[in-house]
Parts: C-alpha cells; structure tokens; sequence
C-alpha cells in the first residue's frame, strides 16, 4: 500500500471478504465488504468524510467551525476524526441507549457528547431534532459558526458510496455481482451503492434487509410505514424516508429477527474470525436469504458495517442476551477454562 498523506486518505478500500459458511450452505459467493477496517472502524467514515468536504465546498464550514451531529455513535466517530483531522470542533447528541462503548470512543476522540432520551424522530426532543436546534444556536454563539451535518437527509452521505462503496465492490468482483442487500439507517449505504451498481448493471438484485420491527420493510413489503417491534441492533432500522431514500426501491426486502442474525455474528467469530456488530449479522442473513431466493451459483455481496468490540456489553454480555431470551454460544457462556 503506497504512503497516504493522512488518516481520511484511508478511509474506503476495504477488503470485499469471502464468507464460507454462508456461501457454502447456499451454494452462492457470498461476500462481505469489511468497512469495520476503516480508520473510524464503521462504514460511516465514509458518509462523515463526504458530509465535510462537501460543506467545505459550499462554504458551509469555516476553519475552527463546529460540526454538529445526531448519530447513533458510528457517524459521530467518524465526524471527530474527520474534525479532528482538519481542525473543526465535533459536538454529538446520541440517544442514551446507545452502547457505553460507543460512547467512551466519542469522548476519546475528543467530541463534546450531548446524551439525550430515545424517542420517536415525531417527538421534538429526538436526537436528531435537538442537534439540529443546537446547530442553530452554536452557528449565532461559536465564534467560527456550527455546521450540522445532517447525516439523514444530507444527500452527500448517498453520494459516498455512489463514488466509493459501489464502485469498489465492482471492481473487486470484476463485475459478477448478483445481488447487494443491506440494512438501513440513513439508507446512505443501501441507495448509494445500489444506485453505483444499477447505473453499471440494471439487472443487479437490490435487497434491504432490516431489523424486525423494521417500519421501511413494511413500507416496501405492503405500502404501510409503520414500526412494529424492536430490535436490539444499533444503527439501522428508520421510520421514514429520508432524503438519501428518496427515490431508492429495492427489488427485496426481508425482516430479520435478532434471533436468526446473531447465530450469524457468533458464527462468524467463532469460525471465521469476523468480530462484528449486530447490524452486520442482519446483513449476512439478508444476503443469505437473498442466495436462497435467487439459487446456487450466483454472487452476493453485503456490508460488515463495523467490529463486535463495539458492543461488547451488549451482543457478547450472556446476562443481556438471556433477558431478551436471546441464543447465547456455549463459548461465550462458559469459556473454556485452562490450567496455567
Ligand atoms: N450499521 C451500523 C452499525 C451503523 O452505525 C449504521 C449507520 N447508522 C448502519 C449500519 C446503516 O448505515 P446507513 O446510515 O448508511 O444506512
């Protein structure tokens, strides 16, 4: 890998990593693109850098300035190394039930963290709308104004993976790919890179494959945006269409239980070595569903979209998995003792 000139320099050009268990059983090439190996350690590096640049272009942040954001950790990591990294100030609004992990990688790259309840994006207190009044004033009180990043329905959040994510999955397949299918947060992920392959293969199958409870695959499925359940995923699963949707259909869409994703996470460190978040198993079973659905012989490509260590106190904690009468792995629930 030739000298980069900084740490935004490495952010993208990820691995686009075989699956084996998942091709296997299938009988499909199931690939992951492994973005938790980005700098920021999340697909939202992308999204983060694209976010900024675009309002450098626009004037819309000025040297010194405040990036402001609501993000469920990911975005907001990637915005203070991105700040940090050219000299802007990051101020966070997070919604408290994200994980202390999360959180504690926030303050460690230094971003001021607003923790505020979860509630619906209707209600005026939602995370999202407080960062957004928040820009507001700190663009009036900050000496070098706020910029408010506005990772929904900012459109330069699709136009990264439009630019990056899709055409490296093109070129690392040499364009054998069948099918792409993701979660959704943003939907950046999923309409962007859709939209990359689309534009090079029409025929390409796009899936979006959510969370239970998921109100956007009720939308695709039956025309009704409505939530009906949750998920203990973080990250994904959105109760509108944002602007980086607008227009995006899938061809697909599946609801994945929690219960039929993390069998997969653990699988996948266990066997494979994969130490990934919740949202990259609803992923691989999406992917795996989509296989199932087109038949053996075809290729799938999915996003691991950041690293398990992320929600350590959580999807690998067996005393949080058995409140939700969630499957705990025999290795996780007894680690095998050794005799020093
Ligand atoms: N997985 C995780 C862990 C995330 O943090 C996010 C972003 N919120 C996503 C998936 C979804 O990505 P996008 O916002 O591009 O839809």
């Amino acid at each position: 890998m030739p000298l980069q000139p900084d740490i935004l320099a490495a952010i993208g050009h990820t691995p686009l990593i075989l699956l084996k268990r998942a091709s296997a059983e299938t009988g499909c090439r199931i690939l992951g693109k492994a973005e938790f190996m980005n700098p920021g350690q999340s697909v939202k590096d992308r999204a983060a850098l694209f976010m900024v640049e675009a309002a450098e272009r626009a004037g819309l942040i000025r040297p010194g300035g405040t990036i402001v954001e609501g993000t469920a950790g990911n975005t907001g990591i990637g915005l203070a190394m991105v700040g940090n990294a050219k000299g802007y100030r990051t101020v966070i609004v997070i919604p408290e039930t994200q994980s202390v992990e999360k959180k504690d990688a926030l303050r460690l790259a230094g971003a001021t963290l607003v923790e505020v309840p979860a509630v619906p994006f209707a209600n005026p207190n939602n995370y999202v709308k407080v960062a957004g009044r928040l820009a507001e004033r700190l663009s009036a009180t900050e000496p070098a104004g706020a910029f408010f990043a506005d990772q929904f329905d900012n459109t330069a959040n699709r136009a990264a993976h439009v630019a990056t994510t899709g055409p490296e999955i093109w070129e690392a397949t040499g364009g054998e790919v069948d099918g792409f299918i993701c979660a959704a947060g943003t939907g950046g992920t999923l309409a962007g890179t859709a939209e990359a392959l689309r534009a090079r293969n029409p025929r390409v199958t796009i899936g979006l494959s959510d969370p239970q409870g998921s109100a956007l695959h009720r939308h695709y499925a039956t025309g009704t945006l409505k939530a009906e359940g949750n998920s203990i995923t973080e990250g994904i699963g959105q109760g509108r269409i944002t602007r980086n949707l607008d227009g995006f259909t899938p061809d697909v869409s599946y609801e994945i239980p929690d219960a039929e994703a993390l069998p997969l996470v653990f699988a996948l460190l266990a066997e494979e070595g994969l130490c990934l978040g919740g949202s990259s198993g609803i992923n691989v079973a999406g992917a795996i569903r989509l296989a199932r659905q087109l038949g053996p012989g075809h290729t799938i490509v999915t996003i691991l979209c950041d690293g398990g260590t992320r929600y350590a106190s959580k999807l690998f904690n067996p005393a949080f998995l058995r409140e939700r009468g969630l499957p705990v792995p025999a290795w996780l629930a007894a680690p095998r003792p050794i005799d020093p």
